[in-house]
């Protein structure tokens, strides 16, 4: 029997047009009256600055509309599906924005004296030790402000490391499956970053590895699961190629959410590792921050980690700066503090069980999507997926459509669409991750979506063409609004 959740997700209704709050204001408006004053008339910001500022006048009801407006013009994780692959788009509870936000929490001053924030400092070194417990390597900073921060940070290190034993390395080994960042942080850093083609099944080819590593390289960056989805098999012996010839392994722990609890980075060979806390450990983005790239490292490492890091000692916890081949800071007092707290409070609330049964849903659902569209679509690698699985838009071409017509369409049909032409190495890629916090109902609506819209192709693909249709925006012209964006309204 049909159950209504199996009924297309769609969207309709009314969206409300919206001018900018200039065009909305009138003279003399205002969201509340006071009585009149009895001081002197104080200088207006204007005569201060000895120009004219142009600032709307509003009522309160004015205000509130524009930016409810506004909001309802958006698409978020609590709206809607936002399966959007290599991002783990998923739902972050409300209670640990809750934590943050609890005012001995987010009111400390960042510049207090240690005896006076032991509460805090608490959160950071416990924090330290959740992330060293579910990396496998031991010691952490927690400073690094986003995924490629961390990387960064990770290549100070590496350089640091290498610099200590009066060795000279210019390149770095980066897989054709890595993130976009890694090469460009291995670059900022002055390393060459030389490309290792993945195998035939997605994977490195430790061979490869061992052709290309010498000893001017630095160390190699994996990211595992890779961005194809598929877990690094033979990562134990790419490591100990890299070891066997002094390098190191930087692994990107932006994918964490497939693996926690499950594999232990440490034993992998990994000696430096970044964690997207944000995309793992439950902070809303997608908007470009704030975020937070904790990095974790090996214990020969620890040394060279940013300064300061949070230690306990019999007398409490405090800011410890003492560490004299560290690469230095890398962000201002303790890295995006909001973001760590929400990361505490998520990993609590969770516990190390639940922590490992989230992932295992995560790859669960993503595995489910990819039988289930596996005639729809085409896969990119018919093998095991992680938290992702990878299509092409082979099966379209056909019927002259592509992989951007179908996330488009897709639009109509009220989801967020999946990442798209990446990774680089799927022609048409449409990458999708569903996380684990979307119920089976939801993930099989989306499933019907996609057949529901490959049907359409073939049927009338002028739909595909067009869409979305009944968006508040239809379809853009790409090439202009990347060259001339229109930012007004
Ligand atoms: C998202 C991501 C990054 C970059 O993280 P930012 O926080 O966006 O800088 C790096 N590597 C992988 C695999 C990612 O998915």
């Amino acid at each position: 029997m049909e159950t209504p959740m199996t009924e297309k997700a769609g969207a309709s209704g009314l969206i409300f047009n919206e001018p900018l709050l200039w065009e909305k204001g009138k003279k003399g408006r205002r969201a509340m009256s006071v009585p009149a004053h009895d001081v002197g008339k104080a200088k207006l910001p204007e005569e201060l600055l000895g120009e004219k500022i142009d600032f709307p006048d509003l009522s309160e009801v004015d205000v509130v509309r524009h930016y409810t407006r506004l909001s309802q013009w958006n698409f978020g994780v609590d709206s809607g599906m936002y399966p959007l692959g290599s991002c783990t788009m998923k739902y972050n509870p409300k209670i640990n924005e809750k934590i943050a936000a609890t005012p001995e929490i987010a009111a400390a001053h960042p510049m207090l004296d240690d005896i006076l924030v032991q509460g805090t400092l608490k959160i950071l070194y416990d924090l330290q030790n959740y992330l060293a417990a579910i990396t496998g390597l031991p010691a952490v900073s927690l400073q690094p402000a986003a995924g490629a921060h961390g990387e960064l940070t990770g290549m100070l290190i590496f350089a640091a490391y290498h610099r200590s034993r009066n060795s000279k390395r210019t390149k770095i080994l980066i897989p054709d499956t890595a993130h976009g960042t890694n090469p460009a942080s291995a670059a900022l850093c002055g390393y060459k970053p030389v490309p290792i083609k993945s195998s035939v099944n997605g994977i490195i080819d430790p061979e490869l590895v061992a052709e290309k590593m010498d000893d001017e390289t630095a160390g190699i960056m994996i990211t595992n699961p890779n961005t194809l989805g598929l877990f690094e098999t033979n990562i134990r012996e790419v490591a100990e190629i890299v070891h066997a010839r002094g390098g190191l392994v930087y692994g990107d722990g932006a994918n964490m959410n497939a693996v926690m609890g499950i594999i232990d980075a440490g034993k992998c060979g990994v000696d430096v590792m970044h964690l997207n806390l944000h995309k793992t450990f439950s902070t809303p983005h997608g908007g470009g921050g704030p975020g937070a790239g904790p990095v974790c490292v090996t214990e020969e490492l620890a040394p060279f980690l940013p300064v300061p890091r949070v230690v306990a000692d019999g007398e409490g916890y405090r800011l410890d700066f003492d560490a004299p081949e560290s690469v230095g800071r890398v962000h201002a007092f303790h890295g995006n503090f909001g973001v760590l707290v929400k990361a505490w409070s998520y990993i609590l609330s969770m516990g190390g069980r639940n922590l490992k049964k989230a992932s295992q849903y995560a790859v669960l659902s993503a595995a489910y999507i990819k039988e289930q569209l596996r005639d729809t679509l085409t896969l990119a690698y018919d093998r095991s997926c992680m938290h992702e699985c990878v299509f092409s838009d082979k099966s379209l071409q056909k019927y002259g459509v592509s992989t951007l017509d179908l996330a488009k369409r897709l639009i109509d049909y009220g989801y967020h669409p999946p990442t798209i032409y990446f990774p680089l190495v799927v022609a048409g890629a449409i990458m999708i991750e569903p996380t684990e916090t979307e119920c089976k109902e939801d993930i099989d609506q989306f499933i019907q979506a996609v057949k529901d819209i490959v049907k359409e192709a073939h049927e009338n693909p002028d739909l595909l063409h067009n869409a979305p249709m009944v968006t508040k925006l239809k379809r853009l012209d790409e090439t202009r609004a990347a060259r001339r964006p229109c930012l007004r309204g």
